[in-house]
């Protein structure tokens, strides 16, 4: 494929995908437009890249379909000064969206050579505000808290308390919660007291695995 086939199957990737299914965030969509999701991927994988599934990226882990990004993207409300926290770099995709979006990214994953993957790729894109830290993430990055917005991309068999407090108030996390199999996305906003949720929809990840997730 050519570097113009990648720009074609992005911008069918989001009409058909994104726009077809309710993603409104002109910004979410512009990000989705731009960053070159198949570099994220092994070469083998690139003509799929733009399909609209996840896909494996090695150690039994996997990117997430394009309209999960964009739904849990849109669902962070980013207005571009933000300080953002992921759990899961996984890939490095996700975090590069939200690079485009926030002011700086703080990415938390537990598997040191997936989070080198994630680091060399991103790099090469020239993503300076994206900080990666290899350990469990449900601990969250109290050095650098509060965040405006904090996104878990594995899914947890609970809210982790150490999470909701590290959101600023006005703050938002988005977290799929439920079983193995099959999730809740939620968002949670802090408020000057107490916390809002709101449910998104269904959803199914990889496992949250740690101290306050689920056990390896
Ligand atoms: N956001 C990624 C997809 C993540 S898949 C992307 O855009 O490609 C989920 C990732 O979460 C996996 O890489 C997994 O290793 C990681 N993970 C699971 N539990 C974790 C934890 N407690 N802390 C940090 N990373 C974790």
């Amino acid at each position: 494929m050519k570097y113009t086939d990648f720009a074609l199957a992005r911008r069918k990737m989001v009409q058909e995908q994104l726009l077809a299914r309710g993603i409104k965030d002109e910004r979410v969509l512009r990000a989705m437009m731009k960053v070159p999701r198949h570099l994220f991927l092994e070469e083998g994988l690139w003509s799929q890249a733009y399909g609209d599934f996840p896909l494996p990226i090695g150690e039994g882990q996997t990117i997430s379909q394009p309209y999960i990004v964009a739904l849990m993207t849109e669902a962070l409300r980013l207005k571009g000064d933000d300080k953002v926290l992921e759990i899961g770099t996984g890939s490095g995709y996700q975090a590069a969206i939200l690079a485009e979006l926030a002011e700086r990214v703080f990415s938390i994953e537990r598997i040191s050579s997936l989070a080198a993957k994630a680091r060399r790729i991103l790099d090469e894109l020239g993503y300076a505000n994206v900080l990666i830290k290899v350990s469990d993430g449900t601990y969250g990055w109290e050095e650098e808290a509060p965040f405006d917005g904090i996104i878990v991309t594995a899914g947890a068999p609970e809210i982790p308390k150490t999470l909701l407090r590290q959101l600023k108030v006005g703050g938002r996390l988005v977290i799929p919660v439920g079983n193995e199999y099959s999730q809740t996305l939620l968002r949670i906003a802090r408020k000057e007291s107490g916390y809002k949720e709101e449910d998104l929809g269904g959803c199914r990840f990889v496992r949250l695995i740690g101290d306050h997730g689920w056990r390896a």
